[in-house]
């Protein structure tokens, strides 16, 4: 029996009928539909947005955090190929220590949408996913809403990359959310581009002051690597000049919580801010707590727009180039899967035979200042972790994957693996896992995961 979990059906038209539906084409969903394509899958990505990348170009977090060991990277297939991609026409820069992934929002949402066109997949942008058909227990599709009305896509597998687990809550899978300490959420950020910046004159401003990353270039590319932040107590050069500004009125004392800057590869003379940050009413499922972040992230923005033309050098003459479209959530529901990844595995380097991903970024909360544990606890040296394909699958309903940083995990193991990379895994491995089922006709759940780690192998993935 077909049933909707809210809605009736006999008024929704069926608008599409696929082997896989990825709702979200964002960090990990634009991965799945690549994947799905290539896989031979009648592929679908449904995206509430205009373009692809999700938090990565419409939240505009460009720099990609590093996971890598000894300059090696542990992610590979898709992802090491769209960054190779990037670099190989200098719209990624390689930064530190090797890191590849430092890259053009704009570019990427180009590159993103021409491999899922090349893999054969298929989009739908400016669409919504708004409830899970169940049909004998598994997610048979989905209905969407979009300018046409609702319609009914039917789907033999369905990856959940909306990166809030939409369509898993939907489907009636158990989830948690936030610190269960605290009972909060990781802080929002929104972030900005501000353009017409002398980045020479800026940095040899920083470098003047010094405690910046400040480089002509980036390694093997022509960017110039400026990395520069400033958290009141922290010893950041750039501390006395805030002082200042928020005794002349221009910036307010929470302006000073959290400031950080980037330059781009692709992107000379701009500048890329990982703030202002939000830190109440931080439920990214929440529409009131979003609208409110994007208004009072926009007002913080001015200010530092003005901060930066008034004090630092080579911004006088800046302006704001964008205020990101989507606001910037680190997480919110986290599913119940049929593995749940806990704190202690992802310090004390746990592997796993249906590993998926390996990672060895460190655990890292934005705790509130008051919040005296620690944030950023790293791995032992040299040392990772790896999440079992059972954390994307959810408890008690067949036919969903999810992929993305709501996949199943403690708050802590979460802020660990959240990292881009590991989303773009993720996608990879759903799609795969979901192609493996269809081929021999057994449910997700059934999936070998040892199997699929040999597959993913053979694509790339350095497991
Ligand atoms: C402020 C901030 C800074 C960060 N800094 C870094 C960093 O420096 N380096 C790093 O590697 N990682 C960083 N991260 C983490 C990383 O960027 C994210 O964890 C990752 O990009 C999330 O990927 P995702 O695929 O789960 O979600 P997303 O990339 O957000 O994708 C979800 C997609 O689903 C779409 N969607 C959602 N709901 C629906 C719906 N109902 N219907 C249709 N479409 C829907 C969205 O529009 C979006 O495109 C940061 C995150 C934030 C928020």
């Amino acid at each position: 029996m077909l049933t909707l979990r809210s809605i009736e059906p006999q008024s929704i038209p069926k608008i599409s009928e696929v082997d896989l539906l990825v709702i979200g084409g964002g960090t990990a969903g634009a991965i799945a539909g690549i994947a799905g394509g290539r896989e031979g899958l009648n592929t679908l990505v449904v995206e509430q947005l205009g373009f692809l990348g999700g938090t990565q170009t419409g939240a505009l977090v460009t720099p990609m955090m590093p996971n890598q060991i000894d300059r090696e990277p542990l992610n590979g297939g898709i992802d090491m190929e769209i960054n190779r991609r990037l670099n190989a026409i200098h719209e990624s820069g390689v930064w530190k220590d090797g890191n590849q992934g430092w890259f053009n929002p704009e570019t990427l949402k180009h590159t993103l949408e021409q491999m899922v066109l090349e893999s054969g997949a298929k989009l739908l942008y400016y669409t919504m996913f708004e409830d899970a058909v169940i049909e004998d227990g598994a997610v048979a599709g989905a209905v969407v809403l979009n300018k046409a009305g609702r319609g009914f896509i039917s789907a033999k597998r369905t990856i959940d990359a909306s990166g809030d687990g939409d369509v898993a809550s939907r489907a009636g899978v158990m989830v948690e959310r936030g610190d269960p300490e605290t009972g909060r959420n990781q802080p929002f950020s929104v972030r900005f581009h501000l353009g017409n910046v002398d980045l020479k004159r800026f940095a040899e401003y920083l470098r003047s002051l010094g405690k910046h990353d400040v480089m002509d270039t980036a390694e093997g590319s022509d960017v110039m690597l400026i990395h520069t932040a400033m958290v009141w107590g922290k010893g950041w050069t750039l501390e006395p000049v805030f002082r200042k500004a928020v005794s002349d009125g221009v910036l307010q004392e929470h302006d000073g919580d959290y400031f950080q800057v980037f330059t781009m590869a692709g992107r000379p003379g701009e500048l890329a801010f990982n703030c202002p940050r939000i830190r109440e009413n931080v439920d990214g499922t929440n529409p009131d707590h979003l609208t409110l972040a994007q208004i009072r992230g926009r007002e913080i923005i001015q200010r530092y727009v003005a901060f930066c033309r008034r004090y630092l050098p080579g911004c006088e003459q800046a302006y704001l180039v964008m205020s990101a479209p989507m606001v910037g959530v680190r997480e919110s529901r986290r599913i119940q899967g049929e593995y749940y990844l806990t704190t202690d595995e992802v310090l004390g380097g746990a592997k796993f035979t249906d590993a998926i991903l390996r990672n060895c970024y460190p655990l890292d909360v934005h705790r509130d200042p008051q919040d005296k544990r620690n944030g950023v606890i790293k791995l032992p040296p040299g040392e990772y972790h790896e999440v079992p394909y059972r954390c994307l699958v959810p408890v008690g309903v067949e036919g969903l994957l999810v992929a993305g940083r709501c996949f199943s995990a403690s708050f802590e193991a979460q802020s660990s693996v959240r990292i881009q990379s590991n989303c773009r895994a993720m996608g990879e491995a759903a799609a795969v896992a979901s192609a493996m089922s269809l081929r021999s006709g057994i449910s997700l759940r059934r999936v070998d995961g040892v199997e699929l780690r040999a597959e993913l192998k053979r694509r790339g993935a350095r497991l």
